[in-house]
């Protein structure tokens, strides 16, 4: 039996990159999953990919800013699966590049936005349906420059570091319940996220100066630590952050 089997997960921003990769692993875990971003024909296209490989998806458009498109993600997941076992709140946005003080209001509050208060109310959202269900699990998709802040995306990596808190104040709070609650760290990973990272020659060479690995991170490499931290392997492990950086420093 697949560790997974049996579960329904939401992934949020999960039509590309790290996301994709995610809800590719769980589904091939054995889990239900739903994919979701902004555009539908994002959430079309990879539904279709996923179900091509005989993997049990369901497409739901979803921006996780949007108040209507978190209930109806909620909706359409209980009217296809009648359940709820784990929620992976993953998007980010950084619509900013440069230092933390030179950041302007609307750069900071679009970053707050999208990356806390977001993941803030999936899980608070999602919890009257992960109460139902033993075993329940909540990840957030942190940053390693939460732990140690990338002097380009400073507001950013401030709202990284939030998630790192909300993780842990959130697993205080739901452990009495059995609800566990991590989150991951990536490092540099291949996406278009974090393109400008490796685009140019010489800022691959700078990024990996950085990376005690010597090379940048795989989406898959992300997927991996997440469908370990959903599952009954990781059943007595909660307010944790796993790092996967290939080394970089992650002390705060
Ligand atoms: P990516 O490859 O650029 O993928 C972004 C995905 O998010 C797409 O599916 C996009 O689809 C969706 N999306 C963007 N804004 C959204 C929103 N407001 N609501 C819902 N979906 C949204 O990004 P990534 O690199 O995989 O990043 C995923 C997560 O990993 C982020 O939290 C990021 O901070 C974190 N991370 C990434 C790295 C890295 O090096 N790549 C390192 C550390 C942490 P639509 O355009 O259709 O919405």
């Amino acid at each position: 039996m697949k560790r997974l089997q049996g579960k329904v997960a939401i992934v949020t921003a999960s039509t590309d990159g790290i996301g994709f990769s995610i809800a590719k692993r769980l589904a091939e875990d054995g889990a239900s999953v739903v994919v979701s971003s902004r555009k539908q024909s994002n959430v079309d296209s990879a539904v279709d990919s996923l179900k091509k490989l005989n993997l049990e998806v369901l497409g739901v458009k979803c921006h996780v800013g949007l108040a209507a498109d978190r209930k109806s993600l909620f909706e359409e997941t209980i009217k296809k699966y009648g359940k709820l076992n784990i929620l992976v709140s993953n998007a980010a946005a950084n619509p900013t590049v440069g230092g933390v003080l030179t950041c302007d209001e609307s750069s900071w509050d679009k970053i707050f936005d999208v990356n806390v208060k977001s993941s803030f109310l999936l899980a608070k959202e999602s919890l009257p349906l992960l109460r139902k269900s033993k075993g329940s699990n909540i990840v957030f998709v942190s940053s390693i420059a939460g732990y140690d802040p990338f002097e380009l995306l400073g507001a950013y990596s401030v709202s990284k570091t939030a998630l790192i808190g909300l993780t842990k104040a959130a697993a205080k709070e739901l452990a009495p319940e059995g609800i566990r609650v991590n989150c991951i760290a990536p490092g540099i990973i291949r996406t278009k996220f974090s393109r400008a990272l490796y685009e140019s020659e010489s800022a691959h060479e700078e990024a990996l100066t950085r990376i005690p690995l010597r090379r940048l991170g795989e989406s898959d490499e992300i997927a991996g630590v997440a469908s370990f931290l959903v599952s009954d392997d990781a059943s007595y492990i909660t307010g944790e952050g796993i790092v996967a950086s290939g080394g970089m420093n992650s002390r705060l």
